[in-house]
């Protein structure tokens, strides 16, 4: 495995840190975000947490590679706020049309070259999926008619399995939203694209960890990484308590 660094938007002020982890062999492309909006801070600490474990070989992607950006919006996660303008509605809005932000446009850049099988972009949002419909809290949103659907609905069955608590259950959302990541992932580049939200009024340890349970589903549906690696991790981390 192996992990470089990288710059988007390298000559503007909104420089922000990516990273390219590439497994032994060749395989499938994920891009994943952090931090589009910069107070969704769960989402932000999963990345970290995963770029560690790549770091310090806790994991290892197996084939493939993953493009990680663990803070989209640095300006707006200094502050703790969503961001002006709304980065997650500068990515193009049809084919040809240009993104509308450096950021947006210099990742978009990036994807349309790589042409990933999986777009994951990691968020938070209000409420609780399961008890209000209308809440994006707790859901996996991939688009209509997408390729996800599937993989996202084993995923939700996986996660609520372990989860006792029915009101924080996770459900899936189908959404068409123009400008966001995800859309133009799906739409332009056919990629399998996932939102993750997870509801803030949670507290951030469970948060985060529910965050970053369901990038390990995500990697593993997407193929980067081996199933029997985490249960091996599992019965080490049995073994030292
Ligand atoms: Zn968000």
């Amino acid at each position: 495995m192996k992990i470089s660094e990288h710059m988007l938007a390298s000559h503007t002020r909104f420089r922000t840190p990516y990273y390219m982890i590439k497994g032994k062999s060749a395989g499938p492309t994920v891009i994943m975000t952090a931090g589009v909006h910069g107070n969704e801070i769960a989402s932000i600490r999963a990345a970290e947490q995963w770029l560690n474990k790549f770091r310090q070989k806790e994991l290892t992607i197996t084939r493939g590679t993953l493009l990680l950006v663990p803070i989209f919006n640095q300006a707006a996660y200094k502050q703790r706020v969503r961001g002006k303008p709304d980065l997650n509605r500068t990515f193009p809005k049809s084919a040809g049309a240009a993104a509308e932000h450096p950021l947006s446009r210099d990742l978009f850049g990036l994807a349309e070259k790589l042409l990933p099988d999986w777009y994951i972009d990691l968020h938070e949002a209000n409420g609780l999926s399961s008890v209000n419909p209308k809440r994006l809290g707790q859901t996996l949103i991939t688009n209509t008619g997408s390729k996800a659907i599937p993989a996202v609905k084993r995923i939700i069955s996986k996660m609520n399995s372990g989860i006792s608590e029915p009101t924080r259950h996770f459900t899936v959302r189908l959404k068409h939203k123009e400008g966001t990541g995800r859309t133009a992932a799906s739409r332009l580049l056919h990629a399998k694209a996932v939102t993750v939200e997870t509801c803030w009024s949670l507290p951030l340890t469970t948060r985060i960890h529910y965050q970053s349970r369901i990038v390990h589903y995500l990697l593993e549906e997407a193929g980067l990484i081996d199933v029997i690696q985490y249960n091996r991790l599992k019965s080490k981390a049995n073994r030292k308590r």
